[in-house]
This record gives C-alpha cells, sequence and structure tokens, in this order.
C-alpha cells in the first residue's frame, strides 16, 4: 500500500504531507485544512468481512487500506493499544438494536465515556509514533506541548490519549464555573506524570481565547522551543488523526448489522449523528465515499442549529445567531471547524473554500453556490430539537424501549425518527447518560430544562444525582470510572487569570517545575 499525501482546503500549503506529518501539524499552513488526495475503493465484501475482525484489527484494516505511512505491523501494535481493555466492552463500539427499525452504535464504551475517545485513545499513539519514526531516520525533532482550552468532554478526552505517552506532555485549561461536578472532578483527578490541568477564572470564552492568544504568541513559542526543547501542539477535532479513527466505527457497524442479518446485502443504512464541529457527521461522509453502503446521512442539531439552517438553506449564518445552553453542550457550536472539509469535497475548489471562509470572518455569513448546494442536498438531511423536547424524548423513549439515553443521543433519537425513510437506521449514541446525569434526572422527573431542580434536591451534587438515576432506572448502572472518582484525590487545584499572560506563567512554571 502506498502512502497518501494529503493537501489543504484552501490551497495554500505546498507541503503535500503523509498521515504522520498531518497528526503533527494539526492545522494547513495559511489554515486551511489537510485531506487526503485520495480515498480507497472497498468492494461490498471488504465491509462485510470487517465482522470477522476484532475492533482493533477492522481498525488496522481501514488505516492501512487509507495508506497511512506506516508498516502494517505497526499500525496492528497501535491499534491494540488504542482499542484494548482501555474500552469496557469487548466489541469497543457495539451496535444495539433499540426498537424494529432503530440501531444504537454506542460510542461511550471508553475511558471518559463519550465518543471523543474514539479517536483521542487512537491519536495520540501515532503523535508519538510519528515522532519517534523521525528521530530513528536521525531527524533532530522536539517534544511536543499540546495545548488544549476546554468545555468539558475534550479536555477529559485528550488527557487520557495523552496521558504517559513519550515525547509528549498535555497541559488543559477550563473555566473554573463553566464546566458540571463530575466533568471537573474527571480532569484534577488525572492520572500521568506529563498532563497539568488549570482552572482558568471567566468562562469558556474567556479560557479559548486566552489560550489561542498563548498559542500565538512568537516569543512564548521561542521561550519554550529555546528553553526547555518544547514545541506547542494542538489536538482538537480538525487534526485528520482524529478523523481517520472515526472512520472505522461506520464500516464496523455496517458489517456488524450485514453479519447479523438486520441489513441485506449492500442495502443502505441510513445514519444520524447529533453534531456540533461536524467531524464525526463528516467521517460517516468518508465512510460512505469509501464504499460503506450508507444512505442518507441525517445531521441533528440542539437550538444551536447553525448546521441544520444551512443544510436547508445553503447559508450558513451566525450573524444575527446567539450562542444558546443546551442539555447537550458537547454540542454546542456556532463555527463548525469541519464543514470547511466537506464544502471543499463538494466542490474541490479551493478558491472558492477561501471565499467562503473569507466572508464567514468579515461579515458571519456565506452563501453556496448552487451546484455546491445541490451536491450537499444529495447526501445530507437536518434537522434540530429543542432543549426540553430533547430531555422529554430520554423519558420516552425508556418508557417504550428501556433504553436510557444521554442528551445528546436523544437529539439525534428525535430527529432520526422524524426523518427516517424506509432504511434501516443507525442512531450514534456520543455519550454515556451518566455523564449528563443531572439533565437526565431532570428528564425522568419532567422537570423543564431552565427550571431548577427541586428544593429536596437542589444540595445533591452530581453524582448523588448520578445514583438517584441509577434507582430510578432498573438495569442503568454508573460507569466504574465515573462512579470511582467521588474517591480519587484532586491533583490539581490551581486557578489561572484567563488572560495569555496568566496561561503562559502557568505552563511554564509547570514545566520548570517538573524538568
Ligand atoms: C463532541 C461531541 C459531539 C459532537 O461531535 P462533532 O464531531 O463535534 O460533531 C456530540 N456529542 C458528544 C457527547 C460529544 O462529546
Amino acid at each position: 500500500m502506498d502512502a497518501v499525501h494529503y493537501h489543504d482546503t484552501r490551497g495554500l500549503d505546498p507541503s503535500h504531507p503523509t498521515f504522520s506529518e498531518v497528526v503533527i501539524k494539526g492545522i494547513a499552513r495559511g489554515g486551511g485544512l489537510y485531506v487526503p488526495d485520495s480515498v480507497p475503493a472497498l468492494a461490498l465484501t471488504d465491509v462485510v468481512d470487517l465482522a470477522r475482525l476484532t475492533y482493533p484489527e477492522r481498525a488496522a484494516r481501514i488505516f492501512e487500506l487509507c495508506g497511512v505511512d506506516l508498516p502494517a505491523e505497526r499500525i496492528s501494535a497501535l491499534m491494540t493499544h488504542a482499542f484494548g481493555d482501555n474500552f469496557d466492552h469487548p466489541e469497543v463500539a457495539p451496535v444495539v438494536q433499540v426498537s424494529p427499525e432503530m440501531h444504537v452504535l454506542e460510542l461511550w464504551h471508553g475511558p471518559t465515556s463519550a465518543f471523543k475517545d474514539m479517536a483521542l485513545q487512537c491519536m495520540p499513539h501515532f503523535f508519538s509514533e510519528a515522532i519517534a519514526v523521525r528521530r530513528a531516520a536521525g531527524e533532530a525533532v522536539p517534544d511536543y506541548l499540546v495545548l488544549v482550552a476546554t468545555s468539558g468532554d475534550t479536555g477529559k478526552a485528550a488527557l487520557e490519549g495523552f496521558a504517559d505517552r513519550e515525547s509528549t506532555r498535555i497541559a488543559v485549561f477550563f473555566p473554573a464555573d463553566g464546566v458540571s461536578d463530575i466533568q471537573r472532578k474527571q480532569m484534577v483527578t488525572q492520572r500521568g506524570g506529563n498532563v497539568a490541568v488549570f482552572g482558568v477564572k471567566g468562562n469558556f470564552d474567556d479560557c479559548q481565547n486566552a489560550v489561542k492568544a498563548a498559542f500565538n504568541d512568537p516569543g512564548f513559542n521561542t521561550q519554550l522551543r529555546d528553553g526547555t526543547g518544547v514545541e506547542l501542539s494542538s489536538a482538537n477535532s480538525i487534526n485528520w488523526g482524529r478523523l481517520l479513527p472515526q472512520i472505522v466505527y461506520y464500516a464496523s457497524a455496517y458489517a456488524d448489522l450485514a453479519a447479523n442479518g438486520a441489513l441485506g446485502p449492500g442495502e443502505p443504512l441510513d445514519v444520524c449523528v447529533p453534531t456540533g464541529n461536524f467531524g464525526n457527521i463528516l467521517a460517516a461522509y468518508y465512510a460512505k465515499r469509501m464504499g460503506v453502503p450508507l444512505g442518507r446521512l441525517v445531521c441533528a442539531s440542539n437550538e444551536n442549529n447553525v448546521l441544520a439552517d444551512f443544510i436547508g438553506s445553503g447559508v450558513y449564518d451566525i450573524a444575527g445567531r446567539e450562542f444558546v445552553t443546551t442539555p447537550s453542550p458537547s454540542m454546542d457550536i456556532l463555527i463548525s471547524s469541519n464543514l470547511e472539509r466537506l464544502l471543499y469535497e463538494l466542490c474541490r475548489d479551493p478558491e472558492r473554500v477561501r471565499g467562503w471562509m473569507a466572508d464567514l470572518s468579515a461579515t458571519g455569513i456565506f452563501r453556496v453556490d448552487d451546484d455546491t448546494f445541490a451536491a450537499l442536498r444529495e447526501l445530507f438531511v437536518a434537522d434540530y430539537v429543542s432543549n426540553d423536547r430533547s430531555l422529554y424524548v430520554i423519558n420516552e423513549v425508556l418508557d417504550k424501549s428501556g433504553y436510557l439515553l444521554d442528551p445528546h443521543s436523544a437529539v439525534a433519537w428525535d430527529v432520526a425518527e422524524r426523518l427516517r425513510g424506509d432504511a434501516p437506521m443507525l442512531v450514534v449514541s456520543t455519550a454515556h447518560w451518566a455523564k449528563f446525569g443531572a439533565d437526565v434526572y431532570k428528564a425522568l422527573h419532567r422537570i423543564p430544562y431552565d427550571a431548577p431542580l427541586p428544593p429536596g434536591v437542589s444540595h445533591l451534587s452530581g453524582f448523588d444525582l448520578l445514583e438517584a438515576v441509577e434507582r430510578l432506572v432498573p438495569g442503568a448502572t454508573i460507569p466504574k470510572q465515573l462512579a470511582e472518582l467521588v474517591g480519587l484525590p484532586e491533583r490539581f487545584t490551581k486557578s489561572v487569570d484567563g488572560t495569555r499572560e496568566g496561561i503562559e506563567g502557568a505552563i511554564l512554571e509547570w514545566i520548570d517545575g517538573s524538568a
């Protein structure tokens, strides 16, 4: 298998890197995103035969077919670590039939109980490997410090993925008042000798802006490189190294459903994905292009429904839009970064993509041309779900099917029911209910999203609420890694100012102290 190279969506980066290089670089020079020069063409038997393999073997097969520039034995070895007993289900990403026509793909069996693990338990292995290979070839490659600003899920998943990985460190900054009990506890108890976690005074915007400012500060970058031999990197969801592992589970799910007879040979499977940054559903698009017989790609949004509107109209408009808080916070987004990749793939014209992105940053709006819109409509449909409706659906599905959804997955379920056609539907479930236990508690007690918890329970911690849900729902269990958190010591208690200086000071002090 020849190595596949990558080019960028804006046509500004001449470097033409391989997969390993793309994982380390993250974003292309000029601000574009890397996309592969070619994707493999899988025959139906290639897809269906995956059912005979374990999940790590399936992942290795897809990575090889996609031209990852490492020897097949190395890819296999890394996949064994990426998708092993760090997942609490032997199938890693099992498909569960919840009603006659609805199948649920569970992407939350990893260490942080949410879907980000599917990529972040995998990508850091390839990151360390890329550094090791280049060093073995005699290149002078620095260690990397991965900087993350998080509103919750990504930070913990990135910490778990990079903890004790060779040649890397990771520092995570979260808004001290902007994450749930459980999310905070998950982060400040993180194990690993190469990790640091800081609460930032202020909200998520302050936190993200301060981290971005540190990232883009040439003086700080030089100081780190010269003083400590460390280069900054980021692990955010526009890194292609996070996208490729997500293609695997769509092929895997199709193979499982074909193997157990739920799908006839080559019968299309519609998929409905709870969408924020457009990474997960974009992986479904690539899986379909590679030959996995997926039917319609259904994009489900919450009240921040900029994507559902875009897919309906061809106009992406954040100019007049307020950011809304929802019970599905991991989908609360206005600028959906991975959409740029889809736009590029639909028109294959970097000049047009550059124009749209320039319009977006200048005016908050862009409109795609008729051909691109037609191509989009051929592949995608979309709708959105209100806050109260998403909580209502949790209850309804539990009553009818005995299956407990988290609020993100409930958004997908509701849109899937509304837009279901003749094909079987795969609802993508992105978090374990316990990760968002407080809102699940509200759902089960029919408390509207905006209403406070009743006096008898308002003093309870997130963990107490989880236990209340566990008592209420037969068969519902809190994952071990969440249940254990209460007793773990808090390693990281420092909070810093939400400014560039605050972030830079914290990092320098940490690196000096642990050098
Ligand atoms: C990140 C996340 C999403 C959104 O996925 P995108 O790839 O950003 O579209 C949905 N649900 C959960 C629980 C997530 O963590």
